[in-house]
């Protein structure tokens, strides 16, 4: 059973990037009649905001990218929160010190940036610690991407890195790969931004000797000037799109076909399920163009 998931961090609005990657995950889920699945990574304290949560849920729902699976609120499904599965993480970062892949280090509580020893046994002495993964060394990471075929990193330029802060919280990539595999999560579908992070994954997959899941890493959207889009090059919240008016299905056919080689310009892309394979997700980046998305959708656009 395929199961896939969309995993935006709550730090501010869902843009067109990440709408791509949802409606991707979403085809993926609905052609293989799997299960996609809604995550909100919220563990940045800092940044992370439950009106950014809102939005985010609120523009999926316009744009008609449901989620299949969460919690039970008030008879829909709500998300599944990083936030309130803290005690899984330490649980799970505990067990990799116990199996050799982990230690603790143990901070000044005065001076916090001062490591003042590394143990293998939980610090009980009051001062603060962190769990830190131990990178292996000079071994060879390889996956094989669903879009970019065979990719290879080394571990000798890679340091230690820390898991569990002393906040209690973990850092992204080891939430990551807890909560996809406890959700059974088949496949990752995520932007190509995360290449380099893929490796610290495996690494902790093969320590929990855990199967990791396929990749699929989607190039970037940007610009007429091609760099990556941002707000230089003008709205690109999905919100934004939603209060001009503009209809959402006519957004979501252009995301479609801007990374996704389909013959025609205009399609209706809940017909298009069946045709929704990786190999036709363009590997090129792809460049975001106002004039064509409304002239793409001609008059049905507002
Ligand atoms: N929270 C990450 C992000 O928003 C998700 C990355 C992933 O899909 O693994 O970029």
């Amino acid at each position: 059973m395929v199961r896939v998931r969309f995993a935006p961090s709550p730090t501010g609005y869902l843009h067109v990037g990440g709408a791509r990657t949802a409606l991707f995950n979403w085809l993926f889920a609905r052609k293989n009649k799997g299960k996609f699945i809604l995550r909100i990574e919220d563990t940045d304290t800092e940044r992370s905001t439950r009106e950014s949560e809102q939005m985010i849920m609120n523009d999926l729902k316009w744009l008609g990218l449901f989620w299949d699976e969460g919690p039970d609120i008030g008879g829909e499904f709500g998300p599944y929160r990083q936030s309130e599965r803290l005690h899984l993480y330490k649980q799970y970062a505990f067990e990799l010190v116990e199996r050799g892949h982990a230690y603790f280090a143990v901070y000044d509580k005065n001076d916090p940036k001062n490591v003042l020893y590394t143990t293998t046994e939980e610090p009980k002495d009051g001062n603060p610690y962190t769990i830190v993964f131990k990178v292996p060394e000079n071994e060879i990471v390889k996956f094989n991407d669903m879009l970019k075929g065979e990719i290879e990193f080394s571990t000798e330029h890679m340091d230690d890195f820390i898991i569990l802060k002393s906040n209690g919280y973990p850092v992204y990539n080891f939430a990551v790969v807890i909560d996809d595999h406890l959700m059974g999560i088949t496949h990752v579908l995520r932007g190509e931004d995360h290449i380099s992070n893929t490796p610290k994954q495996i690494l902790i997959y093969r320590a929990f000797e855990w199967e990791p899941p396929k990749f699929m890493h989607i190039p970037l959207i940007l610009g007429a000037d091609k760099t990556p889009l941002s707000k230089r090059h003008g709205a690109t919240a999905v919100e934004h799109f939603r209060i001009e008016g503009y209809l959402a299905k006519a957004l979501v056919n252009y995301l479609a076909i801007l990374g996704w080689s389909v013959d025609e310009e205009i399609f209706d892309y809940t017909q298009k399920i069946d045709s929704f394979t990786p190999d036709r997700i363009s590997n090129k980046n792809v460049v975001f163009d106002y004039q064509k998305l409304e002239w793409v959708n001609g008059k049905h656009m507002r």
